[in-house]
């Protein structure tokens, strides 16, 4: 391995730490050791399902060494997931692979890169170690940055930058013809009722307890593709692909059902109001979030514990009666 030079070292350290988003960062790091640890090819393998053996490979440059993944790989992989250690493979062609844990924004081992017969082994272990260390470090650093710190859920500011990728992706489906509108993504805002009573009843650390158990609800209830966020106080949203609004509808109020049935340590029932709609690709944030609010409004002024939908509200004229009852409060 030739000693790369600082100045290209410091650009592609410029290049990884401009990255926002993990899965850029994935190649990022990817191709800055392909560059400048110059091995035979580096791989990274994502564990979709690691109790099915599933897993995605991003081939970022070099020779692919494996076409489809050979089950003596498969293990070192599952291995190298499972024990969030560093693992080595020797390929069917005798070369050494080393195998390396990358860590989600949780912390827990999710993929693998897999970095193919670097020339000098001493050296190269060095220059890989920090730049994974470097990699894990910043990784953390955008965690904090991403999540909300009690719940750990994404945060508002967040929010902001993922929903506008969602919608420039549905303004992409609904330009190719072979969409048939299958893929519908909407938003849902769950408010927490009377959650005053409970911090007036039995203190504010007990009413963080409610929302870091709420949170967990969300992250155990509803799937791993969902975007899960908390707004700010005991306002969370979600963002959700679905068929329809019926399925929606659905998926929300076996939700709702889970969140009702649970007792809460001290507190004991709590339930949760929701408002949802269909996001469009002619959105914007502020008004997805607004639509979201008016369903939401209407759900607490409806008797709460329950779902509503914008869109079925509108065509059934009953927005208008909503204005007319007019609380108009801010949840
Ligand atoms: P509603 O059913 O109309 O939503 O009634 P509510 O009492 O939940 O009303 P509202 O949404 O206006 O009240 C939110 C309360 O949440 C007010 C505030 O004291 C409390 N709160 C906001 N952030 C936090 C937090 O981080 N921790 C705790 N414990 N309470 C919070
Ligand atoms: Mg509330
Ligand atoms: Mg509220």
């Amino acid at each position: 391995m030739q000693s790369p030079s600082i100045k290209s070292v410091l650009s592609k350290l410029i290049t990884l730490t401009g990255e926002r988003e993990t899965h850029s960062l994935e190649i990022s790091l990817a191709q800055t050791l392909f560059d400048l640890v110059a091995p035979g090819a580096v791989v990274i393998y994502r564990a979709l399902n690691i109790e099915q053996h599933i897993f995605s490979a991003t081939l970022i440059d070099g020779a692919p060494f494996q076409e489809i993944i050979p089950r003596p790989l498969l293990h070192a992989l599952e291995k190298c997931i499972k024990s969030g250690n560093a693992c080595e493979y020797q390929d069917e062609g005798q070369a050494l692979v080393m195998l390396y844990p990358l860590k989600s924004s949780k912390n827990e081992p999710v993929a693998v890169v897999a970095i193919q017969s670097p020339e000098h082994e001493s050296q190269f272990r060095e220059v890989t170690g920090m730049l994974l260390q470097i990699y894990q470090n910043f990784m953390e650093l955008m965690n904090d940055n991403e999540r909300d710190t009690l719940t750990g859920l994404l945060n508002r500011k967040t929010f902001e930058r993922k929903i506008g990728k969602v919608i420039t992706r549905i303004q992409h489906l609904s330009n190719r013809e072979e969409d048939h509108g299958e893929h519908k993504q909407f938003f849902a805002i769950f408010d927490i009722d009377h959650f005053k009573n409970v911090n007036d009843q039995y203190g504010h650390l007990v009413g963080d307890e409610v929302l870091l158990r709420f949170s967990q609800l969300m992250t155990l209830n509803l799937r791993d593709k969902d975007l899960l966020f908390r707004f700010g106080g005991e306002e969370f949203v979600g963002v959700f692909e679905c068929r329809n609004i019926d399925e929606m509808k659905m998926v929300l109020e076996r939700f709702r059902g889970k969140i009702e049935v649970f007792p809460f340590p001290q507190v004991g029932q709590v339930t949760i109001s929701t408002g949802f709609t269909e996001i469009s690709g002619y959105d914007v944030s502020s008004q997805i979030i607004d639509r979201a609010d008016v369903s939401l409004y209407y759900a607490k002024n409806h008797g709460r514990n329950q779902v509503s939908n914008y869109e079925e509200l509108v065509e059934a004229g009953l927005l208008q009666e909503n204005k007319i009852e007019g609380d108009i409060e801010l949840f």
